[in-house]
């Protein structure tokens, strides 16, 4: 089966979900942690993740995979409270051929505003740590 994956213990996603990297936090229970995109494709781009080792959606359970778009709907629904955007994009990447770069399962909550073009996937720049916290705040304080 093509889109195997074997799960790296070492991967960023690891290392934030251990602690050793940080991150802005948005949500974090004992099964998923939301936190803020580091390169941003949009103001208040935020990622949720399962705590589960998965490196795709073909390497998690359903129960899992139902817990965390449970989750993403849930900080997307906050998301679109406390940011107000025009439209939201959910995306999720399967692969190196379709653009996933970090190879822990996750899904991409990107707020779109009218006039803005949402940036480019996994090519932006590293965004500024108070701005990510302000983002964080204002989807927190709707969850
Ligand atoms: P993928 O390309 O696998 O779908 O998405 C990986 C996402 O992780 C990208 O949007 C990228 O900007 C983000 N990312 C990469 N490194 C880090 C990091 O160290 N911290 C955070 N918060 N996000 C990261």
């Amino acid at each position: 089966m093509t889109l195997n994956c074997t799960y790296a213990p070492d991967n960023i996603f690891a290392k934030i979900l251990s602690g050793a990297i940080p991150s802005v936090k948005v949500y974090e229970d004992d099964r998923v942690l939301s936190f803020m995109d580091a390169f941003p494709q949009a103001n208040g781009h935020t990622l949720v993740i399962p705590k589960v080792s998965a490196c795709n959606l073909f390497d998690v359970s359903s129960e899992d995979l139902q817990n965390l778009i449970h989750h993403t709907q849930r900080i997307a629904t906050a998301l679109r409270d406390g940011l107000e955007p025009d439209g939201i994009r959910i995306a999720q990447f399967n692969g190196e051929s379709a653009g996933q770069t970090v190879f822990h399962l996750h899904f991409h909550i990107i707020p779109v505003y009218n006039g803005n073009q949402v940036r480019a996937h996994a090519a932006g720049q590293m965004a500024d740590l108070n701005e990510l916290r302000g983002f964080a705040d204002k989807i927190r304080a709707k969850l």
